[in-house]
């Protein structure tokens, strides 16, 4: 099992920064974090996660 099918499932992911649920999909806004990919709802709560990660992951 790998990971070499973007689209074999959609899912939802929680944005760290507002607790909101968000799809997962290409188009999503990300950013990375220690190896894992964070999803947000915005470009502003992205903006945010990057200045200060260590306050939304633990
Ligand atoms: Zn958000």
């Amino acid at each position: 099992m790998n990971h070499s099918h973007p689209h074999s499932h959609d899912a939802n992911a929680k944005d760290p920064v507002c607790q909101m649920s968000v799809a997962v999909s290409e188009s999503a806004i990300q950013s990375r974090h220690h190896g894992q990919d964070y999803y947000f709802c915005s470009q502003t709560c992205k903006e945010m996660f990057d200045r200060d990660p260590g306050r939304y992951v633990h």
